[in-house]
């Protein structure tokens, strides 16, 4: 093993052959590394040759950390620990049912992906039973030297955990600070079918209460600038789920609503500097018919529980 450092390093998996969509962390610990969020299987080459390019093979990985299930981040998750006895994989304890016993996770993205589930995410396989370590958060875990403390950070899905490393007051947050690729401002991915956006913006404050000087975005990659990062992405969470209500209470059909929708959140990233091929990376981690699919039903439970007259209150 070379890599000796103690930052956490980025590899791009090049998802669908396009760079700065997919990144996986490799944090440094005593004997080798541990990875948070491997990516999805089809991405498993790309993260092979990542390891080697730092110096590091498969044996040298102590772990996985996920951020939460959803295929682009944890999709390799039980290829590696079948391939790789004795590798431990934290998830959070609702998340990690779905690893053990994956038929519903795999329907549920079926549901939104179709005949691509195979193309986009390759081979989904369960983890093993006894490679599960089970978090809730608040745990502080001791990782062959390192010290990495977990947090609940639901809003995105509700098995969402976040992770600091103290040494280096890295925080690997998922996607809970938003999605936030070279060339286009942050914004929020809100795949259904967990978006709370109260919870979420919860979550940002637990966050923000870790003192992080460094931010790592599984879309995209490390950013020093937490303070400024977490306030602008929490304005424009609140934004779009803002303009998802209003869109909702013009009644449309759904299929003019999503084309509405995909419409509204292209010009909300180019108004605010977003250049047009750094958009479409942004859409391949975040479809945005996606994201209007998750507001609106985050919406359609609101006024299920409440009645029509939450649509004419804040988001959150
Ligand atoms: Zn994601």
């Amino acid at each position: 093993m070379h890599y000796t450092g103690r930052m956490a390093r980025t590899i791009d998996l090049h998802f669908l052959g396009t760079p700065g969509v997919i990144a996986t962390a490799v944090v440094p610990c005593d004997g080798g590394v541990l990875l948070v969020d491997p990516g999805p299987s089809s991405c498993l080459p790309a993260l092979t040759e990542g390891l080697r390019g730092i110096g590091l093979a498969w044996p040298d990985v102590r772990g996985l950390l996920l951020t939460h299930i959803h295929l682009d981040h944890a999709g390799a998750s039980g290829t590696l620990a079948q391939r790789w006895p004795g590798m431990p994989v934290y998830v959070h304890a609702i998340g990690a049912r779905h690893l053990a016993q994956p038929e519903r996770l795999v329907a549920s993205a079926t549901r939104l992906y179709g005949d691509d589930m195979a193309r986009l995410w390759g081979e989904f396989l369960a983890v093993p039973a006894d490679a599960l370590r089970p978090l809730t958060g608040g745990e502080a875990l001791a990782l062959h030297g390192r010290a990495i403390d977990v947090a609940y950070t639901p809003g995105h899905a509700v098995h969402h955990v976040s992770y600091f490393d103290r040494t280096t007051r890295t925080a690997f947050v998922g996607d809970t600070a938003g999605v936030r690729v070279e060339g286009a401002p942050v914004f929020a991915a809100t795949p259904p079918p967990d978006i709370d956006i109260a919870a979420w913006l919860a979550s940002l404050d637990t966050i923000a209460a870790w003192g992080p000087s460094s931010l790592f975005l599984t879309h995209f990659g490390a950013y020093d600038d937490p303070d400024r990062h977490v306030a602008q992405f929490r304005d424009t969470l609140v934004q779009a789920a803002t303009a998802a209500r209003d869109l909702l209470r013009t009644g449309g059909d759904d299929a003019s609503l999503v084309t509405q929708w995909q419409a509204w959140q292209r010009d909300d990233l180019r108004a605010r500097g977003g250049l047009d091929a750094a958009i479409r990376s942004a859409e391949s981690a975040a479809p945005f018919d996606q994201i209007w699919q998750g507001l609106a039903r985050y919406w359609r439970k609101r006024v299920e529980k409440d009645g029509p007259g939450v649509l004419h209150t804040p988001p959150a």
